[in-house]
């Protein structure tokens, strides 16, 4: 998450000894981007400095992997909307490429090449960028700044999504085939939306505020922040009322 300096490290390219390590890596970052409802992840975003993407076009049934992505050419401009998992909950207006032409290995190794344009281009170009250590914020038009996500666009999907997840746990002894009562079906949820504490967030808002990616105080932040003031306030009234919280309020005793 933004502000973690290996946002900003150059991510190292995978030598072929190592395309197992790339191969294991890869399908740890598509539960992760799955699981967030992301459509691309790079390495250095799980902490990996490897030239290492994925990406998963809603549509699409699988996700893919890219070792090695490189943008070969571009061609033309446009201004779009784009949001990133190291940013969760906002989103801003960026300039990309119309059309991208880029090459990678896949996960066996073989090379790839595709030149194309929409969503697969932005995120090309998003995704080669982060192995960079550039951030979609380095993008943003002169005028605009980071908004809340869902502002651009009223049917924006939340960027978290909550993962339902069936596990069958075979409780048979080893090297017996199991029977129907030997499987155990547990469900459970993993709740992305609470992956990232309220602290979290507040710091995320203070760093990107100091970096000068947020507009100041917008209304809706304002709101949230008088709303937790009264709620501190609240919580530490006393009955005495010199005490409060503990700290003597003596208006004579103030330095
Ligand atoms: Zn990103």
């Amino acid at each position: 998450m933004f502000p973690d300096p290996i946002l900003r490290k150059k991510c190292r390219v995978v030598r072929r000894v190592d395309m197992d390590k790339a191969r294991e890596l890869a399908s740890d970052m598509i539960e992760t981007m799955d699981g967030a409802g992301g459509v691309g992840l790079a390495a250095n975003q799980v902490g990996a400095l490897q030239r290492v993407v994925t990406l998963h076009i809603p549509g699409d049934d699988e996700a893919i992997v890219l070792i090695n992505p490189e943008i070969r050419d571009t061609e033309g401009e446009r201004e779009i909307v784009e949001g990133c998992l190291s940013f969760p909950g906002y989103e801003g207006m960026v300039k990309r490429s119309i059309t991208v032409k880029a090459r990678w290995l896949d996960e066996n190794g073989s090379k790839m090449k595709i030149t194309t344009d929409e969503l697969i281009a932005q995120a090309l170009e998003h995704e080669v960028d982060h192995l960079n250590g550039i951030l979609y914020t380095d993008h943003l038009l002169a005028h605009e700044k980071l908004v809340a996500a869902g502002t651009y666009m009223e049917d924006d999907e939340p960027h978290m999504h909550d993962v339902e997840l069936e596990v069958h746990a075979d409780h048979s002894d080893e090297g017996e085939e199991p029977e129907e009562s030997d499987i155990e079906v547990v469900h459970s949820t993993i709740k992305f939306s609470d992956l990232y504490s309220e602290s979290a967030v507040d710091q995320m808002r203070y760093d990107l505020r100091r970096e000068g990616f947020l507009a100041e105080e917008s209304e809706s932040v304002a709101s949230e922040h008088s709303h937790s003031h009264t709620h501190t306030h609240d919580h530490v009234e006393s009955d005495d009322p010199h005490l409060d919280g503990g700290v003597l309020l003596d208006p004579e005793h103030k330095h």
